[in-house]
């Protein structure tokens, strides 16, 4: 009876120490966070965001087992400075990061610095495009393998924590194998983790993998309903651009030359690919409308072989973390630099406000927090990444980051006060001499309907009704009905410069883009929920009509 008793009581106390710990460990056990960021990967070539041309199956997983957002954008859609602002936190202006070619400076505030120092295991592998060398080498992680600037397709070339490395094969198979190995060999099972884990694909111009040389050989892919666009309806900067299938795109861009750096075997497999199909083109002496229809083909086809290669090495990562039993407390969020133009008014590339370049993917699994197959239509944005990820590591938002934490919307509710516009500027044009793709420099403010866009060099505005024009093919600029929807988007558009600290020559009519010196960072202050209250427009109707 005695010894029963003993037992007993062994069997409540175990029961309880088990309790206890699982309680504490569940307390420490902090998420892990894995970013999977690509380059220029648009919303309408993934099939859980409706891609009529193409099927994701590992992406859309991510979109199935958690949220979908809808509604994401950048603040200035160019590959560096999408990549600085997720760092930071903080619009162009004040990171310093204005377009690619500067130098970011990585002693100031950055978001893995400060989960590196509230425990978090952190790493950078793949494309970083900051610049490297002093100052401008990745700072707040303990391993870093970064690509040189674009980095190729083929045997990339990397630093390593400071040293040079060479690597010979398809770059986004590498780069899923160092973040593999680093997940198998580097990681400390004390620690939560949180894996930058970023593609260069598929950023111009586009070389898929052996593996996908010849996918899409035997099919057409629709074309968009406005490749022929004579931008008719909008102003200088849609004329003038040079970003069009037409005119723009090289021989090298519709591989009618072979990449340089490839290996005898590549070099091979390439060549069989290619050259039958390049011989046939070359045969038909295409001209006009039927030119543009066959460099469309050759460049739609090759960025979405170079998207099947991002998927499966998605698709790898999650099998990994699955097989771990990692994925059970993984925050595995997806997203790209920016979006891109997939022939939409006749062009590739980025930089324009307007919404195929201005949209980014952004898909978040977080097991027992995001509801399988949920979505969200707030406006969020690049801005609020960083903000993101310490929130989910219960980390302490500075005061000085301007975007919000996404938190409050993983659950599928949409809080009252959440923002209602958004504001967005690119600066990459020079006046004086020549800028990659003539963009000009534009700043705007976009609404749940309605999208202003000043062209301030040229003194031009744009206005478009993104429910009555999605395409965004008439300005409503100068149409009186609109003249209330103006007036209004002026206004926001002012308030959101001075929120966010817009120095006044940043959006003058000044030769060269502005150097600003990001300011100095504020004290941090206590955690709270920073929904977008202060992102409110001081006119809310303005932003609903
Ligand atoms: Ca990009």
């Amino acid at each position: 009876m005695k010894i029963h008793r003993c037992i007993l009581l062994a069997c409540v106390a175990l029961t309880a120490i088990s309790h206890a710990s699982r309680d504490l460990s569940a307390a420490q056990k902090r998420p892990n966070i894995i970013f999977m960021f690509t380059d220029d990967h648009a919303t309408h070539s993934m099939s859980c965001y409706g891609s009529k041309i193409n099927k994701t199956p590992n992406l859309d997983r991510i979109a199935n087992e958690g949220m979908l957002f809808e509604n994401t954008f950048c603040t200035n859609s160019i590959c560096g400075p999408s990549r600085a602002v997720i760092l930071t936190g903080k619009h162009s202006h004040l990171n310093g990061f204005l377009q690619n070619g500067n130098k970011f400076d990585c002693g100031q505030q950055l978001f893995p610095k400060l989960l590196q120092k509230a425990g978090y295991q952190t790493a950078i592998v793949g494309k970083w495009h900051l610049g490297h060398g002093g100052v401008s080498d990745p700072q707040g992680f303990d391993y870093w393998e970064i690509l040189q600037g674009q980095g190729p397709y083929y045997n990339p070339p990397m630093i390593k924590n400071g040293e040079k490395v060479n690597h010979v094969g398809y770059t986004t198979d590498i780069i899923t194998d160092l973040a593999l190995d680093w997940l198998k060999e580097e990681r400390d099972d004390e620690k939560p983790f949180m894996l930058m884990f970023q593609h260069k694909a598929p950023h111009r111009n586009w070389q898929p993998s052996p593996k996908h040389l010849t996918m899409y050989d035997d099919v057409t892919i629709p074309e968009p309903d406005n490749l022929f666009d004579n931008y008719e309806g909008r102003g200088t900067a849609a004329h003038q651009q040079d970003m069009s299938i037409a005119k723009t795109m090289t021989a090298s861009d519709l591989k009618l030359t072979p990449p340089r750096n490839l290996t005898p075997e590549q070099r091979a497999a390439w060549d069989a690919a290619y050259e039958p199909k390049n011989e046939e083109f070359r045969k038909a002496n295409l001209e006009g409308k039927e030119l543009i229809r066959w460099k469309y083909q050759r460049y739609i086809k090759d960025y979405l072989r170079c998207v099947a290669s991002v998927d499966d090495n998605i698709g790898r990562m999650l099998e990994y973390l699955d097989e771990t039993g990692l994925a059970e407390n993984t925050v595995v969020i997806y997203s790209s630099d920016q979006g891109f133009y997939l022939g939409d008014h006749g062009w590739f590339d980025k930089r324009f406000m307007y919404e195929e370049s201005y949209r980014m993917p952004f898909l978040v699994r977080w097991p027992g927090v995001t509801k399988p197959g949920s979505r969200s239509k707030e406006l969020t944005s690049n801005l609020d990444f960083g903000e993101t990820f310490l929130d989910i590591a219960n980390v302490d938002i500075p005061s000085d980051m301007q975007g919000v934490s996404l938190k409050p919307l993983f659950d599928g509710s949409a809080p009252k006060n959440w923002r209602q516009s958004l504001y967005y500027h690119y600066y990459e044009f020079y006046e004086d001499r020549r800028s990659a793709h003539m963009v000009r420099r534009h700043c705007g403010v976009r609404t749940p309907r309605h999208k202003l866009i000043h062209f301030y060099n040229l003194d031009e505005w744009e206005l478009y009704d993104l429910k009555n024009d999605p395409r965004e093919m008439t300005s409503r600029y100068d149409d009186p009905a609109y003249a209330g929807v103006v007036e209004e988007l002026k206004a926001e558009l002012a308030r959101l410069q001075n929120v966010y600290e817009v120095p006044d020559d940043s959006g003058s009519v000044s030769k060269s883009p502005p150097s600003l010196k990001p300011r100095p960072a504020r004290p941090a202050q206590k955690k709270q929920p920073r929904n977008a209250n202060r992102n409110k427009p001081a006119n809310k109707k303005a932003a609903q009509k």
